[in-house]
């Protein structure tokens, strides 16, 4: 090891080793948030992915071991290409799940997958009688069969996983590098019988793109899920507005600073009365649309969330918007576009008020306008 070069890091019999490794510690680190991910959601999709990564890793081990021990036989070669064709398609099945509920019809879709999977492996040892020539040929046939196995297997993937998950750049880019990849491995293996150094360097190489990507694509997963259960703790999942929790947290905040912020209350007129005579499913509806127009409305002002059953609050932030204002547009909208009505009370932020205190005279205001008539706005 004495005149040890950063060439021999590549090239030199320590080189697949040294590489292999590496990439091994990259899929190390993707298995590790892969398993997080599966013990923290706990849904058995995601095993797919982590058993896509074990068999990865199991893959580059075997090529350390088959480096370190001088051994390429039959068995050995048809291990590996087992093992490569097999973690492409759990990864695939595993980032289809990662993104969609596996139904019957994707376990029939995966078992034919994997029945053809194993029609391929059959010819290395059932190669056609009329492919066999000389002994060395013979050797270079038989793998011939999985090899181009993945090829279909790329654009399978292309057709059926793509156009139903996430993040499809970053989907597209890994299965392009897998590509280049596999076509560089096939150019070396068969049309220079592995003679060129360039093309060994990439062979070695591109798998790092491809497993850096994979880690990027599964990190990110872990975010967006942990943004959805985020979004879903402080939304309400019937009118997709802030919940009441959240909603009073945001005029603490505001009122603690002292901004002058306003608060509209508004309940929707004899609500019982239409869940009553035309169903609940028309009430949800309605509900619906009326805090789609609250919404709406309150885009440029503030923030809204639903304080309870069919009650629908505002906070305005924005100085340029006046309550009474705000809360006629929305009062004459759902009057016009929607077979409800509402009654509306604002309050506007004074000293020593609390940010209770500030809601509670909105909504107080809000009862004086279901005493007086109902459909009106009325300020504190
Ligand atoms: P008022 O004009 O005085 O407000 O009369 P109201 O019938 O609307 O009375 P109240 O506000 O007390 O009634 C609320 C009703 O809203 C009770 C419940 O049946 C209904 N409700 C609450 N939450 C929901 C919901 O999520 N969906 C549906 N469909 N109905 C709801
Ligand atoms: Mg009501
Ligand atoms: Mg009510």
């Amino acid at each position: 090891m004495d005149n040890f070069t950063i060439s021999d890091m590549f090239f030199g019999p320590a080189g697949p080793v040294f590489l292999h490794s590496m990439l091994i510690v990259i899929i190390g680190m993707t298995m590790f948030v892969s398993i997080r991910l599966l013990i923290t959601r706990r849904k058995i999709g995601y095993l797919s992915m982590v058993v896509a990564l074990g068999i990865f890793l199991l893959q580059y081990g075997q090529l350390v071991h088959q480096t370190l021990s001088h051994n390429t036989g039959d068995v050995q070669t048809f291990t590996a290409l087992v093992l490569k064709v097999l973690a492409f398609v759990m990864m695939n099945i595993g980032m289809y799940q990662l993104y969609n509920v596996t139904r019957k019809r994707d376990i029939v879709v995966f078992c034919l997958s994997g029945a053809l999977s194993v029609a391929a492996a059959l010819t290395y040892w059932y190669a056609p009688i009329w492919l066999q020539s000389s002994e060395e040929h013979h050797a270079l046939l038989r793998p011939l069969g999985m090899e181009l196995y993945l090829f279909i297997l790329i654009f399978v993937s292309f057709m059926l996983v793509n156009p139903r998950i996430g993040q499809n750049g970053k989907y597209q880019l890994m299965l392009t590098v897998y590509f280049v990849m596999h076509t560089v491995h096939m150019a070396n293996l068969y049309l220079f019988n592995g003679s060129q150094r360039a093309l060994d360097l990439l062979e070695r190489t591109i798998p790092f793109a491809f497993h850096i990507v994979l880690f990027l694509f599964i990190f990110e997963r872990v975010i967006e899920l942990m943004q959805a259960i985020y979004i879903s703790s402080i939304t309400d999942g019937l009118t997709r507005l802030y919940n009441r929790k959240y909603f009073e947290n945001r005029v603490k905040q505001y009122v603690q600073q002292r901004v002058p912020v306003a608060v509209l209350f508004s309940d929707i007129d004899n609500f019982k009365k239409l869940n009553d005579t035309k169903g609940h499913q028309m009430g949800d509806l309605a509900l619906k649309k009326v805090a789609q127009i609250v919404k709406e409305e309150t885009e440029d002002a503030g923030i809204c969330g639903r304080y309870g059953g069919e009650e629908i609050v505002v906070l305005i932030t924005d100085p340029d918007t006046k309550a009474e204002s705000l809360a006629e547009r929305i009062r004459s909208r759902v009057e016009e576009e929607t077979n409800v009505t509402v009654s509306v009370g604002y309050s506007y932020y004074s000293k020593g008020v609390t940010a209770e205190e500030l809601i509670k005279q909105a909504d107080e205001a809000m009862y004086q306008a279901k005493t007086t008539g109902k459909n009106k706005v009325v300020g504190f």
